[in-house]
């Protein structure tokens, strides 16, 4: 189960970074790619405990690619195949990215001190990233004949629809549910 401790979604058109916020410089990315900076400030929530004091199941990292894009499957037919790779390099600064040229949606599954990222916040990025493969091969799905994506802008208003189309057929199915 997925509880949702999401900050606000970002209304519409606006860039959640705050001014001055700039995205950290992502080395070795290639050029085409662009990485996702943290959301600021999202605190980070006390492990859930479970039952017996258990910790909550966390599948292993191999299930997690096909576990998102069968979640997916249940809230949006794409039509431009892509492929997931969710990656265990130990990051800080950086929790996913899209790689155009390649239709790669990559997460970053650890973080560099506090370990294994919790699967919502891995599936957070997951639609982040795929909200960037449909700014580009898809716009005409949204009501947009090409990718508004902006030179020198991460994201564009086309791209916050997306994602929020996204996140709201997910919340809606998780209340249905
Ligand atoms: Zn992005």
């Amino acid at each position: 189960m997925d509880t949702s401790r999401q900050t606000q979604p970002p209304r519409r058109g606006q860039d959640p970074r705050k001014p001055g916020a700039a995205p950290r410089p992502t080395g070795g990315l290639d050029p085409d790619a662009w990485a996702q900076p943290p959301a600021p400030a999202r605190p980070r929530p006390a492990p859930r405990p479970g039952v017996a004091g258990s910790p909550p199941f966390e599948p292993p990292i191999s299930a997690v690619g096909p576990l998102f894009v069968r979640r997916l499957e249940r809230i949006y037919s794409w039509r431009v195949a892509f492929n997931v790779d969710i990656n265990t390099r130990p990051t800080s600064h950086v929790l996913g990215g899209y790689y155009r040229s390649r239709r790669l949606v990559r997460i970053y599954s650890h973080d560099t001190k506090d370990g294994r990222r919790p699967l919502s916040e891995l599936f957070d990025t997951f639609l982040h990233e795929v909200a960037h493969h449909l700014e580009y091969t898809e716009p005409q799905s949204f009501n947009s004949k090409v990718c508004r994506r902006v030179r020198g802008r991460m994201h564009s208003r086309l791209f916050w629809q997306i994602l929020g189309e996204l996140k709201f057929r997910w919340a809606e199915l998780q209340a249905r549910s």
